[in-house]
This record gives structure tokens, sequence and C-alpha cells, in this order.
């Protein structure tokens, strides 16, 4: 099959993500992968500088990834998660309770991160019902936020990037704070948090929920933020009687420097979403974590029971090859690791700097932002990058990278070299 086919063939029959039919540039097949990089379908090899959005922190093609699917694959590759269990769900249940804040106790999984969301929502909401407090269905959620894309997630994103006019008639409304504007280990400014103060002191008897992106907003913005904000959140939170959400689903197995970026601010959420990296990119599985008062809040009072049941729940092989990839992390120093692409990033891409059309560079852990003053041309884009051996995909003004911790410093080096060209290509 040449390139060419396989390139018309899924413009005949296949939608993108984020992408028109009609007027979209070509994608680019890949065959296979391996460790940091793509094969593509004309024998080209590229470092893939996105761990597919997130996810493969431990490079493509594991052998001990690969290992655990094809021995839980003898096994049973999945039954139904309602009145039936398994080893693996068990297993990683409580490996998710022992690593992340301690005051977690009960997991419940789903299959993407925008369902963990719709899950704690859901939970936040009836908390507060089997409480006696049914009016507190409201959400409060933070300007920049990204939270995923189905109909419920969607109504915590930013209004603006998350398209809130556009599907006005079926988004829930929910109040949208200041994003955060102290920088991460920048100065703290009061006035930080006074928006989120505010709409607390306004609205708490309708607000269920704080759900926030902790230290770094994702896909709304790349913006790295004080710990600060974080603590000072949790505190309000306990003051208005509101519960928080920390969507870890970007940030969670070691991305931002810490297992979870909570750790920053040293504290414990009421409830937490886990995905993306949570298989190593293997397969689709999120989970959404609770404490046991919200757990036994929700199931002792009111319906009993929380309202909620994938089909795949607790997929077994997703669990094994998630419980496989956190035991991987964790058997080596990943934060070593970590912290040395953090240096190796920001000295790579310290030169962009200087770039006329560049506004700012930010590195927290294994992730490096360039933020450009326009936004980048889609058309072309993808393809410079291809041409220089690398995988990067921009959005907006946004040309970023959060590689596998698996990458050496030449490809490091390859990586950076190529965003600085490419960016200086668009002066
Ligand atoms: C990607 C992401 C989601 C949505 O996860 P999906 O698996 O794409 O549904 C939610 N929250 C954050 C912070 C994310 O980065």
């Amino acid at each position: 099959m040449t390139n060419n086919n396989l390139t018309q063939r899924d413009r005949a029959s296949v939608w993108h993500p984020y992408s028109s039919t009609i007027n979209a540039p070509d994608v680019f097949p890949v065959e296979s992968a391996s460790g940091v990089y793509l094969k593509l379908s004309d024998g080209s090899q590229i470092i893939d500088g996105m761990a597919s959005w997130w996810c493969a922190i431990h490079g493509y093609n594991h052998p001990l990834l690969n290992a655990a699917i094809e021995s839980q694959l003898t096994d049973m590759a999945h039954v139904m998660f309602g009145g039936l269990t398994h080893a693996p769900a068990i297993d990683l249940a409580e490996k998710l309770v022992e690593i992340t804040p301690a005051s977690l106790q009960k997991v419940f999984f789903s299959d993407s991160g925008s369902v963990a969301v719709e899950v704690a929502l859901k939970m936040a909401i009836q908390y507060w019902a089997a409480k006696g407090q049914p009016g507190k269905q409201k959400m409060l959620s933070l300007r920049q936020a990204y939270h995923g894309d189905t109909l419920g997630a969607m109504a915590v994103c930013d209004p603006v990037t998350g398209m809130h006019t556009l599907f006005n008639q079926v988004l829930s409304s929910n109040y949208f704070a200041d994003a955060p504007g102290t920088r991460f280990a920048g100065e703290w400014r009061e006035q930080d948090i006074s928006s989120l103060q505010l709409l607390l002191e306004q609205h708490h008897t309708e607000i269920a929920a704080l759900i926030l992106e902790p230290v770094v907003q994702g896909a709304g913005g790349m913006w790295f933020y004080s710990a600060e904000y974080l603590r000072r959140a949790r505190t309000l939170c306990d003051e208005y009687d509101v519960l928080l959400i920390a969507d870890e689903i970007a940030t969670g197995f070691g991305r931002s420097g810490k297992l979870f970026a909570c750790e920053y601010a040293d504290i414990s959420p009421d409830i937490m979403c886990v995905g993306k990296a949570l298989t190593g990119g293997y397969m689709t599985l999120a989970a959404t974590l609770a404490t046991n008062d919200v757990s036994e809040t929700i199931s002792d009072e009111g319906e009993g029971v929380f309202m909620h049941g994938p089909t795949f729940m607790a997929n077994p092989l997703a669990c094994s090859v998630a419980l496989a990839s956190i035991n991987l992390l964790l058997a080596y120093d990943w934060k070593k690791k970590v912290t040395l692409i953090e240096a190796e990033l920001e000295n790579g891409l310290a030169k962009c700097r200087e770039l006329s059309n560049v506004v700012d560079v930010r590195v927290l852990g294994a992730i490096g932002v360039v933020e450009l003053d326009t936004p980048v041309d889609m058309y072309t884009i993808p393809a410079e990058f291809v041409k220089r051996g690398v995988w990067v995909r921009p959005f907006g003004k946004l040309v970023y990278v959060m590689p596998p911790y698996i990458i050496e410093a030449a490809e490091l080096n390859t990586l950076c070299d190529a965003m600085y060209t490419v960016v200086k290509g668009l002066t």
C-alpha cells in the first residue's frame, strides 16, 4: 500500500479530530512505532514530540507493556463489570489509591478522560443531593480550562475556546473564574484569587464543585500557574462547602515533575480524574477517584447508588497494561529523568526567546511550550516538522512538546532545533 493510496482512502472515509472533511491538509500514515520513533509509510522515522497527546510516557512497543497485554489476553480480553470483578481491576485500583493523594480511596473506572470528567461532575451533584442540598448543581471552572469534549465536560471548558455559543442550547451554564495569573514559581499576587473568591462568596449555595487542572492548564492554553493558587482554592472550597475536582488527566504520572501535580501544593482533592498516560498510551482507560466521604455519602442516602456504568468499564486488557505502566514508571528514577528533560528543554528552547514572533517560552517537567504572537497555519506547519524528522502538532499560537520520558538528549536536541527552525521560518 503506497503512502499516497492510504492518504486518498483516508480522505474518502475517515473524519479526523477537530478537522474538516473537505478542506484539510493530508494526514501522515504511520506504519509502526517503536521507542520515541514513529515510522511513516514512506519509510521515514520521526521523533514523537507529543507522546501521542501526553500518553506514551514509556515510548512505543515496550516489551513489558506488550507482555502485560499478551498475558492478559490469554485469560480474558473483557468481561462486564456489573456484578463481576477481576484481579486486574482490583490490583490497579489498589495501586491508584496508594500513589494518589491520601484522601482518595475509591476508584471508578471509565473509558476516556472526558467520561472520567462527566463521572466526577455527576458524583459532585449526587453528593450534595444526598446531603439534602439538591440546589447545588452548578460547577465552578477556570477560564482557559480544558476538561474534554463531551457535553458535560465541554460545559466546564473555557467558554470561548470551548465554543459555548455554538452549543448554548444544550450546555449547562456554569461559573468561570479568571485564569490564574501568577506563573509557576512566580511571586504570588493576592489579586489572582479574588475572582474565584468572589464567585464562591456569591454563588456557593448553587455550586457543587470547583473543577481545575492543577498547576498545568493544558489544551486551553498550556499555562503553568502558581501552586499557591491551588492551595488557596482548596482552602476556599472547604470554607464554602464546595467539592474540589482535580483533573490530572494531562498532568498525572510524572509529566509535571511530580507524580501528580496536586503534590506541588500538597493538597488532596475530593475527586480526581486520571486518564491519558494511565496505560502508557496502550489502551483507552480513565478513572475517577473519590474520597470515602464522597463515596459513602452518595451510597448512604438519597438514591443510594451512583448512577453511571460504562459498558467497557475496567476492561481487563486496559487495567493490566495500566498496572504494568505504573510499575514500570515507579521502578526507575522517573523524577530524575523528567528533571533532566526539563533542563534540556529549557536549554534547547531558550534561543526561541530571541525570535520576534515569540511571546513566551515556558517549561515545566517534561513539557515545553513556545507561545507565538499569531496562530500557526495548520496546513503547512505539521509537514514542516515532519521534514525535519519530528512530530509536533501545534494548536493556535502554541507550539509545544511533551515527549516520552525515554527520549535521549540528542533526540531532544533535534526536537528543540526543529521547533526553533520552524518558528523562525514564520518570522
Ligand atoms: C485530554 C484531556 C481530557 C479529555 O480526555 P479524553 O480522553 O480526550 O476524553 C480531559 N481533561 C484534560 C486535562 C485533558 O488533557
